[in-house]
């Protein structure tokens, strides 16, 4: 090139690179706060403009409130040591793990008897293999074991910059290669067929399904084990091998920090339509009683579409888009009191409700977020109890002897799986994304970090007739 068209030709490409890409991300939870952070890793920031827009608080579904004096989880609360992302989150923003208080002793109860208690001790292990038998925990151990070592898997593929379009190709990319290089999709077969009827499959006893396996769906999801299909039974299984932990000071300190790295523009506002013709997306926000349309080169929806979920409308080509399925209601109710003494059990100890007649799936005995051994000697009687009703005091009576203070938070926390409508895709149309549709193939906060990082590569390997204008060839 010679210099005159080359000094022509550079400053037009400098222009042009000069024009920064406008993406919009609907939502600030752990999900949206995630994309956020990782453009801002892939892409440099002079050469993208990143608008955060939240109708609610930062952080979504992790969130605390104060009773007694003392702050303490509400929503999303445990993380498991596997969770590769979220410590990657944990230790980029320099904060510290406390252990989990729900990660403690345990008594499962079951119209209105203990069944059977677990302190972690040497003898509670001798108390499993006499009541669920030795081959029915290797068994249930093996198959989580497997399941976490498969879901390994995918963490290099996305670091190396693999992006899959629907939730189906990440699951598929999670499992097992044969030795002749197949790449199988036992991830995506688990999604077809109940955790019930998958460790049936497996020959586990009936009583370990019955009550260990009925305890991972209820007390995490709130449903039972005959609704959730085999992939996200497992993951809400995997919590029964310990270590987990959450975010000292409280988890929803990520989702700020994140946002914060990123240099993201936070809009406090509520985001009613995104309309995407041909690629170019409008998008249409509540502020201060006023809507404002803006238009962005590209759209992360990071929260649920479901109808009960959001106000939120997406019109592709003029088409409005539904979304199936639903959520389900947990109501959080958190009490500063006293358990009551009729169940004889030590107060430390997390009960869990196995009975499927009973809406209540557990109480818990909280340690506030920022707890520090030197300090809190002493500590406040705080208990979550989490139910799919709502409780009167009368209710409440039979979990409490007294209760001081209570606040009840109504979450429509994670998929209803028996709403269930397959794994779909994170592109719905060009240039616009949707994240929580990993939400169905299990709820998490590792699933919305894992979905954040596939689609920023998505973004960023687009075809080269949808490419960002600072990456259009000249
Ligand atoms: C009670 C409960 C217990 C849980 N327990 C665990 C657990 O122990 N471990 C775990 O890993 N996960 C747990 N989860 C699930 C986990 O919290 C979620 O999977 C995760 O937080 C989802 O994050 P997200 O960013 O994808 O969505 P969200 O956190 O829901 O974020 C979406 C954001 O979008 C905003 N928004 C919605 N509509 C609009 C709009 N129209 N305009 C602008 N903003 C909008 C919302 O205000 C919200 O802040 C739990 C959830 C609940 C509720």
């Amino acid at each position: 090139m010679n210099r005159l068209k080359c000094l022509l030709l550079c400053s037009f490409s400098s222009l042009i690179f000069a024009e920064k890409s406008k993406i919009a991300i609907i939502g600030a939870g752990i999900g949206g706060s995630s994309v956020s952070f990782y453009l801002t890793e892939k892409l440099s920031k002079s050469d993208v403009s990143i608008t955060v827009f939240d109708s609610g608080r930062v952080g979504g579904r992790l969130a605390t409130t104060t009773i007694a004096g003392r702050e303490y989880e509400t929503g999303g609360s445990i993380i498991h040591p596997a969770n590769r992302l979220m410590v990657e989150h944990l230790n980029r923003c320099d904060f510290k793990r406390s252990r989990s208080h729900e990660d403690g002793p345990f008594i499962m109860i079951s119209k209105g008897e203990i069944i059977f208690q677990a302190s972690d001790g040497f003898f509670d292990k001798i108390k499993s293999v006499i009541r669920y038998g030795l081959f029915s925990l290797l068994k249930l151990d093996y198959f989580v074991g497997n399941l976490l070592e498969n879901f390994d898997s995918v963490y290099p593929k996305l670091e190396a910059g693999q992006g899959y379009d629907t939730v189906a190709q990440l699951l598929d990319a999670m499992s097992p290669v044969s030795k002749s290089g197949d790449q199988s999709n036992e991830m995506t077969k688990l999604t077809k067929v109940s955790i019930k009827q998958k460790l049936q499959d497996l020959s586990i006893s009936d009583i370990l399904i019955n009550e260990l396996g009925m305890v991972a769906p209820k007390v995490n999801y709130g449903q039972f084990p005959e609704n959730l299909h085999g992939f996200v039974g497992s993951v809400s299984l995997a919590g029964i091998q310990g270590g987990l932990w959450n975010v000292q000071g409280g988890n929803y300190r990520i989702p700020e920090c994140l946002l914060q790295k990123s240099g993201a523009k936070l809009v406090a506002a509520s985001v009613v339509s995104i309309s995407n013709n041909a690629g170019t997306n409008n998008v249409t926000y509540r502020l201060e009683n006023e809507e404002i349309t803006e238009e962005f080169d590209t759209v992360v929806v990071a929260t649920p579409l479901t109808p009960d979920k959001t106000i939120l409308k997406v019109l592709i080509d003029g088409q409005v888009q539904s979304f199936a399925g639903s959520f389900q209601r947990t109501l959080a109710y958190m009490v500063h009191g006293e358990l009551n003494p009729s169940f004889g059990v030590d107060s430390d100890d997390n009960l869990f409700f196995i009975d499927p007649e009973e809406v209540v799936a557990s109480v818990s005995k909280l340690i506030p977020v920022d707890f520090d051994p030197e300090k809190d000697t002493t500590l406040p009687h705080v208990f979550k109890l989490f139910s799919r009703e709502e409780l009167s005091d009368a209710d409440l009576s039979k979990y409490f002897s007294s209760i001081k203070d209570k606040q009840i938070i109504d979450w429509l926390a994670y998929p209803n799986y028996s709403t269930y409508h397959g794994l779909n895709s994170f592109r719905l149309a060009t240039n616009l994304f949707y994240l929580n549709n990993i939400e169905w193939a299990a709820s998490a906060m590792e699933m919305s970090a894992l979905a954040a990082k596939n689609i920023v590569n998505l973004i960023v390997n687009q075809p080269v007739n949808e490419k960002m204008p600072f990456e259009k060839e000249l």
